[in-house]
């Protein structure tokens, strides 16, 4: 065959990517395409923070095509304009794209299909790489997806999921085709100041280095906040940098606990993957509605402006929101609890709290965010919805020794220990500058209770 093009969308890699090995194979010239498409650029899922985090991926990628022979094609517009030209310029027969899964990416595949039909093309669909099991994969009897996590979690531990292809050794692009530039990250304005760095090498080095350290420990320290002992692989998966089925089969291999522990988190993103697959107006609306009356008007709003400044008076909140404006991502413990404060503690509506993250988190993404904030809010898949989790046993626990709160809390820097999660109790001058808390939280607790209850 004389030429295929490969799509990317939401898989910017090289390895264990079906589409590129296909084309690879079948064709002797290969476009691996990138459209930069206004319509998800308007839909706001390109925050700063992701903007760059993606320009990084998308100079990756075209430096390991270009280490291959070849290099990345960018391009902008409607992607179905786009790849009809490439098919016409170039006489490409088949174009390869990974399914997507979102409501987006599905009507993008069918009107790809019927423009490729018309022009004597056919799009390649292979399956979902953006999971490790495709959603649909496991399902109940007579049902469409998975309503509670633990027996998803059953099932989909049993599957044998496929073997990671490696990367092409040789990509051979056209040399007529043009290309724009591949964006940059120092073109993006308003990013925070420690986010990672993005690409699939940097991603495969930190999943190599996880395997042989992290991962190890993971089953006693996830949950501590200061140890920062997760693994940081959110974002990479996210954009398809990393494989999710590679990172089960490489933790896998690894053995062990902590192994065991990392890839059932691995297990949840799947699982809410395959429920906003299947529901997807769950994006925005609540999956098991609770009748709630969310509070509106002045107070709401101040108080909903604090939580996102880091200024609601209980440090461990206030630590992990910090955390999230500076290195566009938050500790999972630190997500749950600011999560609950806001739900729970405030009863203010957990679209709010979605929106926010996903105006930062670099690894903010329908499915994760939506689904754990209404898993939190007590509207989505927790079998427990009416769970308040109480910021000061939380920091308590999590944060025995007061160090991340030291680290993210500058005007609590003074303060030892974990004093420094009850800073009201400190005489005055003992701090400065930190605001008093926000709301009394048995208060707040019973507020929430009596709500669902009326509910
Ligand atoms: C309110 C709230 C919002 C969240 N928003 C997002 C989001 O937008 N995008 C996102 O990827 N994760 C989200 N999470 C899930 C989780 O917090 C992050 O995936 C995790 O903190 C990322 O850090 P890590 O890579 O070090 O995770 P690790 O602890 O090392 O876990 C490994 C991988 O498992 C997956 N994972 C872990 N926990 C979860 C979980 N609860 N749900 C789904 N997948 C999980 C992630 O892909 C993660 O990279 C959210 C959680 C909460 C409570």
């Amino acid at each position: 065959m004389k030429a295929s093009i490969v799509l990317y969308t939401s898989d910017l890699r090289l390895h264990d990517h079906p589409p590129l090995r296909a084309a690879a194979r079948e064709a002797e010239k290969v476009v691996p395409l990138f459209v930069r498409d206004p319509g998800i650029e308007k839909a706001g899922f390109l925050a700063p923070n992701r903007a760059a985090f993606l320009a990084d991926c998308l100079g990756d990628l075209d430096a390991g095509l270009r280490e291959r022979g070849g290099r990345l094609v960018v391009r902008e517009g409607d992607p179905v304009r786009v790849v009809r030209e490439l098919v016409g310029s170039t006489g490409a027969e088949r174009v390869h794209v990974a399914a997507g899964l979102s409501a987006y990416a599905r009507s993008r595949a069918d009107r790809l299909r019927a423009a490729l039909e018309e022009a004597g093309a056919q799009l390649v669909e292979h399956e979902a790489v953006i999971t490790a099991l495709p959603p649909g994969e496991v399902v109940p009897g007579g049902k469409d997806h998975f309503a509670v996590f633990t027996p998803y979690h059953r099932q989909w531990a049993t599957q044998r999921l496929r073997d990671p292809l490696g990367a092409p050794r040789q990509v051979s692009v056209p040399s007529h085709v043009r290309s724009d530039e591949v964006p940059r990250r120092a073109d993006v304005p308003g990013v925070s100041p420690a986010l990672a760095e993005g690409g699939e090498r940097e991603g495969r080095a930190r999943l190599a280095a996880w395997c042989r350290g992290g991962v190890g420990r993971y089953e006693d320290l996830h949950d501590d906040l200061a140890a920062d002992g997760t693994s940081r692989l959110s974002p990479y998966l996210h954009f398809g940098a990393l494989s999710a089925a590679e990172c089960v089969r490489r933790a896998r291999t690894t053995g062990g606990a902590g192994a065991d522990a990392f890839v059932r988190q691995l297990c949840w993103r799947d699982f809410h993957h395959q429920v906003l697959a299947a529901r997807p107006a769950v994006a925005h609306e609540d999956y098991r509605p609770r009748g709630d009356r969310w509070r509106t008007g002045r107070a709401a709003e101040r108080e909903a402006a604090a939580w996102r400044e880091g200024r609601t008076g209980y440090p461990v909140v206030d630590a992990a929101m910090r955390q999230l404006a500076h290195e566009g991502w938050m500790h999972n413990r630190g997500r749950l609890l600011a999560a609950s404060f806001l739900t729970k503690t405030l009863y203010l509506d957990w679209r709010l709290g979605a929106a926010h993250f996903l105006d930062l988190l670099v690894d903010g993404d329908l499915a994760n965010n939506q689904m754990n904030w209404q898993w939190v809010a007590g509207t989505g898949t927790d079998t427990r919805p009416g769970r308040v989790l109480n910021p000061l046993t939380q920091a308590r626990k999590y944060d025995p020794r007061g160090d991340y709160v030291r680290r993210w809390v500058p005007e609590l820097r003074g303060v030892e220990g974990r004093a420094v999660h009850e800073p009201w109790k400190l005489g005055p001058g003992a701090y400065e500058g930190y605001p008093a808390p926000l709301v009394d939280l048995a208060e707040g607790r019973d507020r929430f209770r009596a709500a669902r209850e009326r509910g």
